[in-house]
């Protein structure tokens, strides 16, 4: 053994102490629908977190009990009334996935290994799912953004032919567009790849806050005259907002008529293709050249994980692909495999994040990650039922989906956009729940979003009878 290995002097102690941080990690999960939501870290463990860099390491007891303690100071999310942006709220069987993947640490660049045929598994399970076609690719990415700017990457490759990956993007007039209620990360994208965020045209949208489909056919027109080039549009299938969906059907024919790339962000709405009840809305989702959307949102996978899928393999690989001969490798030993990860993403080491994805759908099959969805929709409809029906409260939205967006109403206070923020921060520091805010029309709305597998009714009930007693005691 050479004198600096990194591995245990004593296995025997760090055997002890990894068995009891595993069974701290299980009573923190077996516990999360107790205690406060959201818990600041507190000054004395903000202060030990900066500490100078260390000389000399820890012996297994002491760094188990450091590890330890930061548990309880997560953003909230494995609580059943974190309700905040959409996050999702996780799974105890992960940890176990994730012990797996730590130990064999593999590298999902490429080769030939175990860990390879698990992710194109999740693949092929992601394309099953989505109804893509055969022919289709994909990649486990870390979310929705990266899955985006991949996407983004082929759709514009494919329309410059390619040449841009050596010249560059130069003054290619290309245009693209979103609804305004669209995701940031597609804007990003576009500045990343060198298209420029202005590129990317906001399409205002209709009352129920899909895109409006006939501005969005005057935009194109109009760009066309001035002489730019329509190249790109982006469905988006549950909006952060409000939960839209956009008609995909639509969009999808639209796209065709025009030669548009057809983007869905789907990045929590598209996993409710696993959901009886919302499976039809999302109907033209499979006619998409690309998609991205998220393990970690609304399927429970613990962060992160993504996914985008690519309608056609060839121009997935005609714009990631270093290997001028991309289809033929080697084909034994361990530099073998017919397909390398690194020829489809900006990406050569990479974990083994498709590992929980895996795990977490063979745990629990697809029917019932379906009907937690399902049943999030339902608790959905419900907060918006009973918001509806009280004169204290004033529905902000139609609830589409999973969110509710509302405000509290008070008779003797006229700022309700600062009265409904403070209730939501005193609700955070409270730790009694997490909401988050938004605005539409010119209204601060109370925004819960629920993609969480721990919600029950209950928490839904106590959530408007602290949100009366706050505004209450606020409005005074
Ligand atoms: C969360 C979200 C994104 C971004 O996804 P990440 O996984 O956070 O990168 C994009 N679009 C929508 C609609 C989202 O909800």
């Amino acid at each position: 053994m050479g004198q600096n290995t990194l591995d245990p002097e004593d296995w025997g102690a760090f055997r002890a102490s990894a068995h009891k941080l595993l069974d701290t990690a299980i009573d923190k999960m077996q516990s999360a629908k107790e205690g406060r939501v959201w818990t600041p870290l507190p000054e004395g463990m903000k202060e030990v977190l900066r500490a100078d860099l260390p000389a000399d390491g820890l012996d297994h007891e002491s760094l188990q009990m450091k590890l330890a303690e930061l548990l309880p100071y997560g953003v909230g999310n494995t609580h059943p009334r974190f309700f905040g942006w959409v996050h999702g709220a996780g799974n105890p069987g992960n940890v176990l996935a994730e012990i797996t993947s730590a130990a064999m640490n593999a590298n999902l660049g490429g080769r030939d290994h175990g860990a390879i045929y698990v992710e194109q598994q999740v693949i092929e399970w992601s394309r099953q799912m989505m109804g893509f076609p055969e022919e289709a690719s994909g990649l486990v990415v870390s979310g929705t953004s990266m899955a985006t700017i991949i996407a983004c990457k082929v759709a514009r490759d494919s329309r410059l032919d390619y040449q841009c990956r050596e010249h560059g993007v130069g003054k290619a007039p290309l245009v693209g567009y979103v609804s305004e209620q669209a995701h940031s990360c597609i804007a990003r994208a576009f500045d990343l790849l060198g298209l420029g965020s202005g590129s990317l045209r906001r399409i205002p949208c209709n009352d129920d806050f899909s895109m409006n489909l006939a501005a969005l056919q005057k935009a194109i027109e109009d760009d066309r005259a001035q002489g730019f080039e329509p190249f790109f549009v982006v469905g988006t299938a549950g909006s952060v907002n409000v939960g839209a969906i956009d008609n995909l059907d639509a969009l999808a024919e639209m796209a065709k008529k025009e030669n548009l790339w057809f983007h869905v962000d789907g990045a929590f709405g598209a996993t409710a293709i696993l959901s009886k009840t919302v499976q039809e809305r999302l109907s033209g989702l499979n006619r998409a050249d690309s998609l991205a959307f998220d393990f970690h949102k609304w399927l429970q996978v613990n962060y992160d994980a993504g996914c985008v899928l690519i309608r056609s393999k060839k121009k997935h690989l005609q714009s990631f692909s270093g290997r001028a001969e991309y289809l033929t490798g080697v084909n034994k030993g361990l530099a073998a495999g017919e397909l390398w990860p690194v020829d489809l993403g900006p990406e050569l080491s990479r974990g083994f994040r498709a590992l929980k994805v895996w795990a977490h759908i063979l745990e629990h099959g697809v029917d019932k990650l379906g009907a937690c969805i399902d049943e999030n929709c339902r608790q959905a409809a419900y907060l918006g039922e009973k918001v509806k029906q009280s004169a204290q409260f004033e529905l902000l939205a139609p609830v589409a989906l999973n969110i509710v967006c509302f405000r509290y109403l008070s008779e003797t206070e006229s700022d309700l956009d600062t009265l409904n923020r403070d209730i939501v921060i005193a609700l955070q520091e409270r730790g009694i729940a997490a909401p988050s805010t938004t605005f539409l029309n010119g209204k601060l709305a109370i925004r819960v979003n629920i993609t969480n597998h721990r919600t029950d009714i209950q928490d839904l009930d106590l959530l408007l009878e602290e949100i009366q007693k706050i505004g209450n005691e606020f409005a005074k």
